[in-house]
């Protein structure tokens, strides 16, 4: 078993099209790279993003990888960071990008790899002068000066947790620690972005694959978002790569991941704890939204009165985002909500309506504690 070089002699243009290919998962020997870019939400709004790999080649065994080191069928093969740099820049002349994503399996020491993707990311700042977007996928394990360098050069920088916990995490890829490698090097990032405005760090776990619960998912992520000040956990369900040892694991379903990314903005922006989630045997509903499983499982605290409840209340009400809370208190200003009508054109009112009363009136369909 092993690695075996199989696209010596490549021309760069074809190379940085299959490795572009190779990072969405896809092993096809004739790429097509206009669908290797895609929309994504970048901290300078949504950009066609070039998603590539500088080498396939990876001396890690992680269970659920195309790009682990056993599985014999992934071709493997490594761009110069000047060529990679170069076929990049074709595209962003052309219009046709605006941003890089950069990754790489992990060749030799953390160190080498990441040495070479910031040496990439250089080559584009300093021979190209380009000033355009660039996240860089960071290597666990690697020192702090070199994640100063890498943060210095990019808009966005990733490391990925994958599992909740130390003991997930070892199930999956023994070769990888949360707690010595990749949480401490999380934790300097963060450290070194207090001195950057505009720059980000995110994170990935994968879920149902290492027979995690969503309790520990959402308990690691509050930890990330409060303790190491990450700016966005995302979350990708399970699918089974063939060839792997996890080849005949059934794929995770998409809602679960969706009920993740519900709870998480909880969390993140409507400050609920993992504490207050309505977990039932460690999972999410998921029938159903978690803020309104919560609000159902806590109907003592409902109905609130909406022309006194403050923005922090009133986004705990399940309907009510951000934006809808605003604009409720701006129409308070205006005068007392006391008809539903008054609340017209709000999104989700029928929903709102179970939760609230207006001026002391209930106008919903549910039963509430009026
Ligand atoms: S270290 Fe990364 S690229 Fe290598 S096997 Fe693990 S997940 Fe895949």
């Amino acid at each position: 078993m092993g690695q075996s070089t199989i696209f010596l002699g490549m021309d760069p243009g074809k190379k940085l099209r299959l490795l572009s290919k190779l990072a969405k998962f896809e092993c096809e020997r004739e790429p097509d790279l206009g669908s290797c870019i895609y929309n994504a939400s970048t901290p300078r709004g949504k950009k066609p993003i070039l998603k590539t790999m500088l080498s396939t080649y990876c001396d890690k065994n992680c269970d659920y990888c195309v790009f682990r080191r056993d599985r014999n069928s992934t071709p493997r093969l490594f761009i110069k960071p000047e060529d990679l740099a170069r076929g990049f820049m074709e595209l962003y002349t052309k219009g046709k990008v605006q941003g890089l994503f950069l990754s790489s399996g992990i060749f030799g020491h953390p160190e080498v790899t990441m040495e070479k993707l910031i040496e990439t990311a250089e080559i584009l700042r300093k021979r190209y002068n380009y000033r355009g977007y660039i996240h860089l996928k960071l290597m666990p394990g690697v020192s702090l000066q070199t994640l100063e360098e890498a943060v210095k050069l990019a808009d966005r920088v990733s490391m990925n947790i994958e599992a909740p916990n130390e003991e997930k995490l070892k199930r999956i890829a023994k070769g990888k620690s949360l707690r010595k490698e990749i949480i401490p090097n999380i934790a300097q990032v963060s450290r070194i972005l207090e001195n950057y405005e505009g720059k980000s760090h995110i994170t990935q776990v994968m879920v149902g694959v290492s027979d995690e619960s969503d309790e520990e998912i959402l308990k690691s992520s509050e930890y990330l978002y409060r303790k190491l000040r990450l700016n966005r956990v995302y979350y990708s369900a399970f699918f089974p790569v063939r060839e792997t040892p996890l080849e005949n694991k059934p794929p995770e379903s998409k809602k679960r991941e969706h009920r993740l990314y519900q709870a998480d903005f909880l969390i993140r922006d409507y400050g609920f704890s993992w504490k207050d989630l309505p977990f039932e045997n460690g999972r999410l509903p998921e029938d159903k939204d978690p803020k309104e499983a919560w609000a159902e499982g806590n109907m003592h605290l409902f109905p609130v009165e909406i022309n006194r409840a403050d923005y922090d209340l009133l986004i705990k009400v399940p309907g009510i985002g951000k934006e809808t809370a605003k604009e409720i208190i701006r129409r308070r200003l205006r005068g007392a909500l006391k008809t539903p009508e008054d609340l017209k054109g709000i999104r989700n009112l029928k929903k709102i309506l179970n939760y609230v009363i207006l001026m002391g009136r209930f106008y919903g369909s549910k039963n509430c504690n009026v």
